[in-house]
């Protein structure tokens, strides 16, 4: 097992780094170029300022009901706001911290070729390659950074969680994930599960044969649970952990979900589409006389518009939320994902 460290990034700000590395692992890829051996530094792919992250204390707006981070939403930068993908609901963003009234409170995200910059200047002279989906969608392009990498050529590699499975290279000595954060505050149920997934992936990469591994996790939330976790190598522990918050907040296996998802290239049309449908099963639950599932939204999708069509969707929460949908007459401009592995 490699050795894992979690870095506290508000520590690293307290004295003054305002580096997208911390010292710590810094100091590691420094070590591990002086000794020829490679690195990894991990971003999430999904990291484009979608939510706000106080640097001070860490703290990440949630939404009360449904236990999800929520997003911020800039469609009127007069007036941004915090939204739920969930339930919808949304509030005002605040100007500092509502835990700590820090006015570092901004939103959070880096991206690859943000870590691709900052490492070949941190560390001039390294060979830094960036592997992520925009570099791989040539053919044979996997292949060819695999060779790379083996051959050497390559000292530090910024990746995706693409990458995370698979790379079995001898010299590979250290991990770093930039950004934990990032898949902590997903507005998914499975989340942390992801979360508590990749980290103990990535941390696989590192010192696979006779070298040692080191693992750095740079986050603002270090107490975190997935974080915590992954640190010690204790699945039964984020279990329990996890098990917990699904039982508290009624996700599966605790209660069954449904997606409705609408696609229209027509903004307003889709948004009225999904609202009509969301008011016709409340409608139909409530002459029913009864107080379940509940019908959630409708809400823009997470990723809100994909060639050219606006996704808003409808979420049902519930014993048995099919039953309900079974009732209502869907256009072809709808799908419907009973049980989805994830909301994102
Ligand atoms: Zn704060
Ligand atoms: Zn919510």
């Amino acid at each position: 097992m490699p050795r894992v460290s979690v870095v506290d990034m508000r520590e690293q700000l307290k004295h003054g780094n305002r580096s997208v590395f911390s010292v710590p692992l810094t100091r590691a890829l420094l070590l591990a170029l002086q000794r020829k051996e490679q690195s990894i530094l991990f971003v999430n792919r999904r990291g484009s300022a979608r939510f706000m992250l106080c640097r001070a204390c860490g703290h990440v707006p949630i939404c009360s009901s449904c236990e999800l981070a929520m997003s911020l939403d800039m469609t009127d930068p007069l007036d941004p706001r915090l939204r739920c993908h969930h339930c919808g609901r949304s509030r005002r963003l605040e100007e500092q911290c509502p835990s700590c009234d820090s006015p570092r409170y901004r939103p959070f995200g880096v991206g690859t070729q943000r870590i691709e910059v900052e490492a070949k200047l941190a560390f001039p002279g390294a060979r830094v390659a960036r592997w992520d989906s925009d570099v791989a969608g040539h053919k044979g392009s996997h292949a060819e950074m695999v060779r790379r990498l083996e051959a050497h050529e390559v000292d530090i590699l910024v990746g995706t969680q693409m990458l995370a499975k698979g790379l079995d290279l001898p010299a590979m000595t250290v991990v770093g994930v930039v950004d934990a954060d990032v898949g902590l505050a997903l507005p998914d149920y499975t989340a942390q599960e992801r979360t508590f997934q990749l980290l103990s992936q990535v941390a696989g990469r590192a010192g696979r044969r006779d070298l040692d591994g080191y693992v750095y996790i740079q986050t603002y939330q270090p107490e975190a649970p997935p974080i915590v976790a992954a640190a010690n190598h204790d699945y039964r522990g984020f279990y329990e952990d996890e098990i917990a918050h699904r039982r508290r907040a009624g996700y599966p296996p605790f209660a069954r979900l449904v997606r409705l998802l609408h696609r229209d290239t027509n903004k307003e049309r889709g948004l009225e589409e999904a609202g009509r449908i969301a008011a016709e099963l409340r409608l139909l639950r409530d002459a029913a006389g009864r107080a379940e599932p509940d019908v959630l939204g409708p809400m823009a999708a997470f990723i809100p518009r994909i060639r050219g069509e606006y996704r808003y969707q409808v979420l049902l929460r519930g014993r048995n939320p099919s039953a309900l949908v079974a009732n209502v007459r869907l256009g072809e401009r709808w799908s419907v994902d009973v049980d989805p592995a994830s909301l994102l």
